[in-house]
């Protein structure tokens, strides 16, 4: 088995001054590269957090995290924003572009933060770009003249630019119509098709129907298989959970 990433036991508890909340309560997972993996759960059950774990924008407070067989949960803020700039491309459900810019410049702009000669950015850019199917027409539009649906696939292929281990997905398609949202998630599995992989976060059933594995996620508890069967058993518990 090749596993992009491994975490085990995965705790993350938030101080304020309201109190503590312990927001992942023993996360354990495994991902095998190439797989399309949807982690589905209801608002506030910690998907955004796991995200942030995974992303290596958050450490948690106990537990491991291996990526790429590097054991990221004891590395330091500099390393871990290396990690994040190379290994591991983001798509946001905002989308997150620069407006005023470029689609190219747009897709580019990870490759300053890489070793990638400046003279090959474009033609990785175009690279990006042309996996998620951008008609070249629109590479010097700004991003902000682009449909919502355009601006997603934009933002997959600035994920990509990098070759990156893992593809991280939080709702990507939450700001978009459903015929928009399937042809993002077709890229999705166009990409885990090339060996690609993708975890994508979501609350809504039908995104986690594209993935080749969906887990589901209770009060910063995964469900074990024996609850995800029970689950699938009974449409009358997904309504109950999801
Ligand atoms: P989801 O993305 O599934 O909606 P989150 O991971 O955002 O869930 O939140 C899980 C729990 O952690 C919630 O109870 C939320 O209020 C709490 N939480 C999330 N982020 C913070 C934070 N920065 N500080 C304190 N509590 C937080
Ligand atoms: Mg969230």
């Amino acid at each position: 088995m090749d596993l992009v990433l491994e975490v085990h036991d995965i705790h993350r508890i938030y101080e304020t001054d309201a109190g503590f909340t312990h927001a992942l309560k023993g996360v354990s997972l495994a991902v095998e590269r190439g797989e399309f993996l949807c982690i589905m759960g209801p608002s506030g059950s910690g998907k955004s957090t796991l995200m942030n774990v995974l992303g290596c924008l958050d450490t948690p407070s106990s537990g491991t995290y291996i990526l790429e067989g590097v054991d990221v949960s004891s590395l330091d803020d500099d390393e871990l924003a290396q990690v994040r700039a190379t290994r591991i491309g983001f798509v946001f459900q905002s989308f997150n572009l620069l407006p005023r810019s470029t689609v190219m410049r747009n897709v580019m702009l990870p490759l300053v933060y890489s070793d990638c000669p400046v003279g090959r950015r474009e033609e990785r850019a175009i690279r990006a770009l042309s996996a998620v199917s951008l008609p070249e027409e629109y590479y010097d539009h700004k991003s902000n003249e682009l449909s919502g649906g355009q601006m997603q696939r934009v933002a997959i292929a600035r994920a990509l630019v990098n070759d990156p281990a893992l593809i991280l997905a939080d709702e990507p398609t939450g700001n978009l119509d459903s015929a928009t949202g399937e042809m993002v998630l077709r890229t999705f599995r166009r990409l885990r098709d090339e060996g690609k992989t993708v975890v994508l976060i979501t609350h809504d059933p039908e995104v986690s129907s594209w993935a080749d594995r969906t887990v589901h996620i209770r009060d910063g508890i995964l469900l074990t298989d024996e609850q995800e069967r029970s689950l699938r058993g009974s449409a009358h518990s997904v309504r109950g959970l999801t």
